[in-house]
């Protein structure tokens, strides 16, 4: 069964624009934006513009059309920030256990400095 999707997380309001944020990237299918506590010298939020609590849900529940636009965006946001030759990394929290705070799906693109080890 497909989790319930909170219409009132932090994102949604974002995505509906209630709520500021520094946009760097919109499409039919994705939003970004610079994540608030960033990480690395480069960190954004590159979310579904769909209702999808987690990478689970979305997997199982998107169409095609919405997942290859979704994935699509994720590499062009990192080719129109030059972070191919320099490198980047892709993270996604699934949960509490893994950290996820807000319930819509978003992957943290993260580059701009030497990445330290995967975890921690
Ligand atoms: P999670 O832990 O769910 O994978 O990631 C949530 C991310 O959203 C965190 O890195 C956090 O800093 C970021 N964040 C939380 N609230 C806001 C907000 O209101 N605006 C922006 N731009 N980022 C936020």
């Amino acid at each position: 069964p497909r989790s319930p999707y909170d219409d009132a997380n932090i994102f949604a309001r974002i995505l509906r624009g209630e709520l500021p944020c520094t946009k760097v990237y919109e499409d039919e299918w994705a939003y970004a934006f610079h994540d608030i506590a960033p990480v690395a010298d480069i960190h954004v939020l590159v979310l579904p513009k769909g209702k999808y609590v987690s990478w689970d849900d979305f997997s199982v529940n998107a169409p095609a059309d919405e997942i290859a636009g979704f994935v699509r965006a994720v590499g062009t946001i990192a080719r129109d920030m030059d972070l191919v030759d320099a490198g980047y990394r892709l993270i996604n929290n699934v949960g509490p256990n893994s950290g996820q705070i807000v319930p819509h799906l978003h992957v943290h693109l993260l580059g701009g400095r030497m990445l330290g080890p995967m975890l921690d």
